[in-house]
């Protein structure tokens, strides 16, 4: 079957082809009056302009004649209104050998040290994002100047790769060696201003400037911004070796080297070879062609076109404008501050102004954190107007529930809202469990009904499964679908099963989390399991920060389709019983401190004597793994890669494994249904291979 995921890339080589073919190219050249040579990067065929190829061979070919010509200046800027270039074109990156990659590599280092080389001053005039390969090629050149809006970066380390067209040894030949690293190992970009207090451009200036700065620049009044003695330091290798180790040491705190190795890679080529840039070329083009084939780059890679592939499910615009939240606890205050920053106006109800009231802090919280700016921070909370009356139901194009999981009160709400609904507007909820047939039951109107169910906090996770029901019409689904994504948030259309999609694959690895717990295996091994495994956070934590109480209900919700489990067990209730819900109350099943960070033991303290399993990670992931399969085979959700993205979007399942159902397959599927049926004969029918199993080997 060809995955939704595979049909993107396809599109997007059927794409890359035409340009290819394409008469007009993607370079534009002309010289002005004062004798400049302006060379405009403007792809036809894309709405941003990245680097591939093409691009590359096009401008060898400007470079050649530009040799010949002698222009006095070289002026490289872009033709698009979003910025200078988004980086390298990460499709010709897939399915390469490391021969394949270094050859490609080496040819890009040509057409950029010959553009380096070029006898006439090159100034890369540098607005909106400047990316990767976009920034490689800025760096290339003799000057740069920035517009204010600009925004430079290597955002390369996300994929699971440092940069490779020259970035590493350029960027701390010009910019401030540690800041340029700092900026590699993050994938942070900066502001135009703050790169040119690091050295990274040589002039900020206004759009209107920028003649005058060019014009300037080739009279040569711009000094190329650099070289202090702290860079001088830095060239030898005892000062690199003390700064390499504290890198090593902060990137190890964020994530461990074997599953993420490209920052380490690029420590260890600047620590052995900052101080001499040739060697260091040869040892960048190695190490990221080495980077490139690995399953980490690969799986992340693979994550990225998953989003694309989520967003791409957009057909058409939702055409919502005023979106009306009835209940504004934990989520619908986070939903309804979201929606507000992402420019819908928001009115928000709840029978306690007391909720509202604590929701407008949040959001204002949560909008200096994302926002930054005071003036978007105002602005965003003019759109978000206090509603105690639900005064929004009469405007709003949509209204979203979420008040407490209870059917009754659901449904009376739907009653008194639906006749007060404008025509066209859709009825949404956020419900995580309750079956969307059942509170459709009692609608006038079940068609315009949805299931938005958004995940915890709204602002982090970027997933939003989108609920269907018998009922429901396909303009309901396509609409919401359109709305999560103007939400800037992806969207996974799953079918009203218990659970849904997620909380069904993710409760019996907290259930198999709680027998193990039974078993006296200590709780920090556990978690320290899943960690390992890749889970951004063990499932014992994961249970105190949602909740005992959650937790359970959700358990105990699910039985019926977890065959085998047995009951949450008995002292875990009793913590419910006695107020320790986990890090609301301050305990759970671990303690907390006043920041709210849980004190677990080092697992070097635990006891000889402590139980233990080596099958530990196994017995967590496999039955999350089984419980996708069962969910892709009922089809509770269609798409291998749309199961994959939001298992990885809705609960942060390890990136850089590509997805649970992209792990399997990596693994071997045969070897994971053995691997089930021993660990079934030892601990029973929960992990019995779900028949799904079978459909995916045949796939
Ligand atoms: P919550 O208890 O934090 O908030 C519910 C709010 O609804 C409260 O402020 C309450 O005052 C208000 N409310 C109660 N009756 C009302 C009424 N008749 N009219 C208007 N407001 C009323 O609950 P929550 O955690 O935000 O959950 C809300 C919904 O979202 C539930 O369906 C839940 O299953 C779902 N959900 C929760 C999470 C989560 O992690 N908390 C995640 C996804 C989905």
């Amino acid at each position: 079957m060809k995955t939704m995921l595979n049909a993107l890339k396809d599109r997007r080589l059927e794409l890359g082809a035409a340009a290819d073919a394409a008469p007009q190219g993607n370079w534009r050249s002309a010289r002005d009056a004062d004798g400049v040579v302006w060379l405009v990067l403007d792809r036809p065929d894309k709405s941003v302009n990245v680097i591939d190829r093409a691009v590359l061979e096009e401008l060898n070919a400007h470079l050649e004649r530009l040799e010949a010509e002698r222009p006095r200046a070289v002026v490289i800027r872009s033709g698009k209104s979003a910025g200078f270039a988004a980086g390298a074109d990460i499709r010709q990156f897939t399915g390469a050998s490391i021969e394949d990659m270094q050859r490609l590599l080496t040819e890009g280092h040509a057409v950029f040290d010959r553009l380096e080389r070029l006898s006439s001053l090159t100034i890369a005039v540098i607005h909106g994002h400047c990316l990767g390969g976009g920034l490689e090629l800025a760096l290339a050149c003799k000057r740069r100047i920035a517009t204010a809006d600009a925004t430079l970066g290597f955002p390369e380390v996300m994929l699971g790769l440092h940069p490779g067209l020259g970035g590493t040894f350029r960027s701390i030949a010009v910019a401030d060696p540690v800041e340029a690293m700092t900026m590699m190992l993050t994938g942070r970009s900066l502001p135009a201003r703050k790169a040119k207090s690091i050295g990274l451009v040589d002039a900020v200036v206004e759009e209107r400037h920028v003649a005058a700065a060019v014009r300037a620049a080739a009279a040569g009044q711009l000094a190329g911004a650099k070289a202090d003695l702290k860079d001088r330091a830095l060239s030898l290798r005892p000062a690199r070796s003390f700064a390499a180790s504290r890198m090593r040491k902060t990137a190890a705190e964020k994530a461990p080297k074997e599953h993420y190795p490209a920052p380490y890679a690029l420590i260890d080529l600047w620590e052995a070879h900052g101080g001499d840039r040739k060697a260091m070329q040869a040892a960048e083009i190695d190490s990221f062609a080495r980077l490139i084939t690995s399953d980490t780059a690969q799986s992340l890679i693979r994550v990225f076109f998953l989003r694309e592939a989520m967003k791409g499910q957009k057909q058409g615009k939702s055409a919502i404008r005023h979106v009306h939240v009835v209940g504004a606890g934990a989520m619908g205050g986070d939903i309804a501050a979201w929606a507000a920053k992402e420019g819908f106006d928001v009115t928000l109800a709840d029978v306690a102004n007391a909720s509202i009231g604590k929701a407008v802090k949040a959001a204002t919280k949560m909008l200096q954190a994302t926002l930054k700016d005071p003036v978007k921070v105002r602005d965003a909370l003019d759109r978000l107007v206090p509603d105690p009356q639900g005064h929004g139901v009469r405007h709003a194009d949509i209204v979203i529930e979420a008040v407490p999981e209870k059917l009754e009160l659901k449904r009376s709400i739907y009653a008194a809202i639906e006749p007060r609904l404008k025509e066209g507007a859709l009825l949404a909820t956020n419900t995580s469990a309750i079956p969307l047939d059942e509170l459709v039951a009692g609608l006038r109107d079940p068609s315009r009904f949805v299931g938005l169910h958004f995940f915890n906090p709204v602002s982090r996770m970027q997933l939003v499964e989108i609920v269907s029901h018998a009922a429901i019409h396909a303009e309901t689904r396509r609409r919401a679908i359109a709305f999560a994504t103007e939400l800037s948030r992806l969207p996974a259309a799953v079918a009203s099963a218990p659970g849904f999609l997620v909380n069904r694959s993710l409760t019996p690895y907290i259930a198999e989390a709680l027998i193990l717990a039974d078993e006296g295996i200590p709780k920090e091994r556990i978690d320290h399991a899943a960690e390992a495994f890749g889970m951004p956070m063990g499932p014992i934590e994961l249970i105190d920060q949602v909740g005992i109480d959650v937790a359970l209900d959700v358990v105990d919700g699910l039985r019926p389709v977890m065959h085998g489990f047995p009951q949450a067990p008995e002292w875990l209730r009793q913590k419910r019983a006695d107020g320790k819900l986990g890090r609301k109350s301050g305990e759970g099943l671990y303690r907390y401190d006043s920041e709210g960070k849980p004190a677990k033991q080092s697992l070097d303290a635990l006891p000889d004597s402590a139980p233990n399993d080596p099958d530990i990670a196994d017995r967590l992931i496999l039955p999350m793994l089984n419980a996708v399969v069962a969910c892709l085979r009922e089809g509770v959700v269609e798409e291998e890669d749309i199961a994959d993205g939001a298992m990885i979007f809705g609960t942060g399942f390890a990136p850089f494994r590509g997805g649970p159902i992209h792990y399997a397959r990596r693994r071997g599927i045969a070897e994971i249904v053995a691997r089930m049926e021993a660990l079934a004969e030892r601990h029973g029918e929960r992990f019995k291979p779900d028949a799904g199993w079978s459909d995916l080997e045949a796939r």
